[in-house]
């Protein structure tokens, strides 16, 4: 498996350290109030799961699921919901956590959706942000890390289903998706 990845870009206790201290700010900024965090499937599972452990304030889950890229690296631009929130949101605090920001199409699409349902608030939370390739601007209130023009997989990331068990954010190799589009 390591021999499709180019190289390790954050490895598994950076990760860690990162996401304590991302909880300990979300914790600070929401406290006294309860929040909804809504992860974004699949590949803000891993992520969220470690993330709202390090959070010290009441707590409730849920999930939606959009298209993605199917078994490509690159973005199609239309979003679809696949599966949506099992609740109402109106009045609620709400934080979307998601893996990673990109072209910005999925969070621009999501944050306008779900604002249509009258949150009291609603922020975003990624772990990672790519911004040399935003194609919209779309405002993200927490991130773990900047990363540059790489196609990453681990910690929840995969391609084409794969990798997302991996420990660490690694660099996929360019030969394994070029190969497949060509
Ligand atoms: P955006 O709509 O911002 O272009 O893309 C967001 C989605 O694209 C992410 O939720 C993720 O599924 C996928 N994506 C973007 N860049 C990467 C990457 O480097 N690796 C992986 N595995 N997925 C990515």
């Amino acid at each position: 498996m390591y021999e499709d990845m180019e190289r390790v870009l954050i490895a598994e206790d950076e990760i860690a350290r990162r996401v304590r201290e991302l909880g300990a700010e979300i914790s600070r900024d929401y406290a006294g109030k309860e929040l909804l965090v809504v992860g974004i499937l699949k590949g803000a599972v891993i992520f969220m799961a470690d993330l709202v452990r390090c959070l010290n304030i009441p707590v409730r889950l849920d999930f939606m699921a959009v298209s993605s890229y199917g078994a490509s690296s690159e973005s199609s631009g239309v979003v679809r919901i696949l599966k949506d929130l099992e609740q109402n949101i109106e009045g609620l605090d709400v934080l979307i956590v998601e893996d990673i920001v990109d072209t910005g199409l999925t969070l621009n699409y999501l944050r306008e959706n779900l604002l249509t349902r009258g949150p009291a608030s609603l922020k975003i939370c990624t772990l990672l942000d790519k911004p040399s390739r935003r194609k919209v601007n779309v405002q993200v209130d927490y991130n773990g890390f900047v990363i540059p023009d790489e196609f990453v997989v681990g910690y929840g990331l995969d391609y084409d289903g794969r990798y997302r068990h991996l420990r660490d954010i690694l660099i996929l190799k360019r030969q394994v998706y070029c190969g497949k589009e060509q």
